[in-house]
């Protein structure tokens, strides 16, 4: 079954209209050639006749399949146009204008003629519209990149900004057990400066112990 969907996808791809359009050129470029070599002068040399008749039917053929694929710049009109023009240079190669054939020899001709100038207007509108799809699909095919990548980039940024917010935490803690442990150092501190005669805190060691000897309250308990 896979090959079928394979199989589906090619032939519903842009590649697959190109190639077609491709075979159109390539068959149809034998096709003007043949009918410019029978129309040039007679005078010409082989070669000059047959490099000008080659290069000829590649320049019209090509011209053809730029204008084919080229519809939404110069309309509809002069695709079509060529198209006729591609319809007519097979009736002509076919001679579908001689005289003398049976009925169904003409119909055979310009059925022919018909079919290849149809061909080229169906491609002409089909390569635009599978263009302009495919275009459409590649835009947002686009987008969708970008706005993965742009969620990539905020999933980073958050995963970043979480790991910081981590790490402020852990040195909160850690300064925070710090503190706690400067304001137990700064009470044993404050103790130690505090006479214990009368329990009031002094200023520094110095106050402390020229406090103690005029102390009060140790004059006192020395009298009782
Ligand atoms: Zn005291």
């Amino acid at each position: 079954m896979k090959i079928f969907e394979i199989l589906g996808k090619a032939i519903t791809s842009m590649s697959a209209i190109i190639f077609v359009l491709a075979m159109v050129v390539a068959s149809g470029t034998f096709f003007s050639h043949t009918l410019f070599y029978e129309v040039f002068p007679s005078g010409m040399t082989e070669w000059e006749k047959s490099i000008a008749t080659w290069t000829l039917a590649c320049a019209w053929e090509l011209t053809v399949l730029l204008t084919t694929v080229n519809t939404n710049y110069i309309g509809k009109k002069i695709p079509i146009a060529m198209a006729v023009c591609s319809g007519l240079i097979i009736l002509l190669f076919l001679h579908g204008f001689d005289g003398g054939l049976s009925l169904l020899d003409y119909f055979k001709r310009f059925f022919i003629g018909i079919l290849v100038a149809y061909i080229n207007i169906v491609f002409s509108s089909l390569f635009l519209s599978a263009w302009q799809e495919s275009r459409r699909e590649k835009t947002a095919e686009e987008k969708l990149k970008e706005l993965e990548l742009l969620h990539e980039e905020q999933t980073r940024e958050l995963v970043k900004t979480k790991s910081e917010l981590d790490q402020s935490k852990k040195d909160f803690d850690q300064l925070f057990l710090l503190t706690e442990e400067l304001e137990k150092f700064k009470k044993m501190e404050l103790e130690k400066l505090i006479c214990p005669h009368c329990n009031q805190p002094q200023k520094s060691v110095f106050h402390l112990s020229s406090h103690k000897a005029l102390c009060n309250a140790k004059q006192q308990r020395n009298e009782n």
